[in-house]
């Protein structure tokens, strides 16, 4: 496939799909990328074939919202050359390593757009790895793509707003809820609220929810801090500590924790994209401009996986990159409709600041975890092995993957590299910015062994690095 004026974009979710239906409306011809079976993305995932409950039921309040995004991609169709069930493990030189149904391809590029969503912020806590721990988008995924429940007896523990969404979705499909467990205390929303009253509607949900689930006498607590997830082979109950410091224990067969959303961002490290810290993530972040420029020439980003900023930013910010695209071309597009899209854009982006302070990150949980906690699943390195790698040698986080394994495994990092960062800033005394971050590296998802082998023989020169 040649390169010349191909626009690849990665990710068919709210941001992938606008930003198609704005291109295709200019008469180009994006090729469109998604590991998924079908288009949707997180928040708008489709049930799979055969499977048939309305979207009224998989969706709730979204429901419109889900059945509009879904209609658009459909029209899409014939416009596009869109690549489903397909994984992008690497990006170098213009050109994107892929791996689908037929095996390893290659797609070249001019333009990139990549819209690549984001994943569940974990935290470790001890027992984390027993069967029976799920992360909070994993519990979702499987009730609202399969309508299956994670166990009987489920405990939600975290914070952000997909806690209260999801407990709230469980309990609406007959599961038994256990426990809602937060770790944000109410005190930390009251001096955001003229904030969040910027997503009145967003805000009006979560508090419904959260009304509806104590009418039914689901047991909510706010401002707790985990202890430990119990069991010998498996998930048995989980210790915590109430916000007045008292050890509680609640019996559960299933636990789903999570503490938000995090940027899907190394296909944009990869793609040579300036990478920045950002304080109120606690996060390192690729560099974009309010229109989703990146660093990297011909690279825009948008949605999620430049930033959270939730669905509906994420259906704005796909449309405005694709319109800065097109601009950038030398095609005329939509100067006013650009200008409509950022001011909608700082309003949300003022809500989202509110929100990440109502429901924080739990700052110094990570640092204040026992040395024997699992803290890299992939390599079994617990929060100990990190703080003695470190001892002698600088604060970084990279040598403290050389040293202990962290993030060496098959998530890259994905999942422990926020912790692993926490633990050792604070073992070294310095803020989180200055452990830098684990570098993005292919590939950046697992590759079947077959698939490694067939990737090596088409390109012998890359076969060490996969
Ligand atoms: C598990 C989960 C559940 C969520 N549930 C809700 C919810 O119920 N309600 C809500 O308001 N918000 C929810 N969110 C947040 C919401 O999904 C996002 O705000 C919104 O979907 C962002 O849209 P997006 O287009 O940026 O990314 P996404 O919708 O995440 O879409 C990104 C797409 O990129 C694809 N992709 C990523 N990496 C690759 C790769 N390397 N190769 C190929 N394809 C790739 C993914 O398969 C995905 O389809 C959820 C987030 C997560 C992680």
């Amino acid at each position: 496939m040649s390169a010349a004026g191909n626009i690849l974009i990665i990710g068919a979710g709210p941001a992938g799909t606008r930003a198609a239906e704005v291109l295709t409306g200019h008469g180009l011809r994006p090729i469109l990328v998604d590991e998924a079976p079908d288009s949707g993305g997180q928040i708008y995932r489709r049930q799979p074939p055969g499977f048939k409950r309305s979207a009224k039921l998989r969706y709730g309040f979204e429901a419109k919202k889900a059945e509009a995004l879904h209609a658009c991609f459909d029209g899409l169709r014939t416009r596009i050359d869109y690549c489903s069930d397909t994984s992008v493990w690497s990006i170098e030189n213009k050109t994107a390593f892929t791996m689908g149904p037929n095996g390893v391809d290659r797609i070249p590029f001019e333009t990139l757009l990549l819209c690549t969503g984001g994943v569940d912020r974990v935290l470790p806590i001890p027992g984390w790895t027993l069967p029976g721990v799920y992360t909070m988008g994993g519990s979702q995924i499987a009730l609202k793509a399969q309508g299956c429940a994670i166990g009987r007896r489920v405990v939600f523990m975290g914070s952000g707003p997909l806690l209260y969404l999801v407990s709230y979705q469980y309990a609406h499909a007959g599961g038994t809820v256990a426990a809602v467990l937060d770790t944000a205390r109410l005190s930390d929303a009251l001096p955001v609220i003229p904030g969040l009253l910027m997503g009145a509607f967003t805000l009006a949900k979560g508090l419904w929810y959260q009304n509806w689930m104590r009418f039914n006498g689901i047991a909510i607590r706010r401002g707790i801090r985990p202890v430990a997830a119990e069991g010998d082979d498996r998930l048995t109950g989980l210790r915590y500590l109430t916000a007045a410091g008292r050890e509680r224990h609640v019996a559960c067969d299933a636990l789903a924790i999570g503490w938000g959303v995090k940027p899907e961002c190394q296909l944009a490290e990869l793609a040579g994209c300036d990478m920045a810290f950002d304080a109120m993530a606690r996060q390192w972040l690729p560099v974009c401009d309010a229109e989703g420029r990146a660093s990297a020439e011909g690279v825009y980003l948008a949605g999620d996986g430049a930033g959270v900023m939730g669905a509906d930013a994420a259906e704005y910010r796909g449309e405005l990159a694709a319109l800065a695209l097109l601009a950038d071309r030398g095609i005329s597009a939509g100067a006013a409709r650009r200008r409509h899209l950022k001011g909608r854009l700082r309003r949300l982006m003022r809500f989202r600041v509110a929100l990440e302070r109502a429901l924080p990150y739990p700052e110094g949980l990570a640092a204040a975890l026992p040395d024997d906690t699992i803290i890299c699943r992939c390599e079994g390195v617990t929060a100990g092995d990190i703080r003695r790698g470190q001892s002698l040698e600088p604060q970084e986080i990279n040598r403290a993957k050389a040293f202990t394994r962290t993030g060496m495994g098959r998530c890259q990092g994905r999942m422990c590299g926020i912790a692993a960062a926490e633990i050792l800033a604070h073992h070294k005394g310095v803020p989180l910015s200055e452990v830098g971050r684990l570098r993005g590296q292919a590939p950046i998802k697992p590759l079947h062994i077959g698939i490694a082998g067939e990737a090596a023989e088409d390109d012998p020169e890359r076969a060490s690095s996969i």
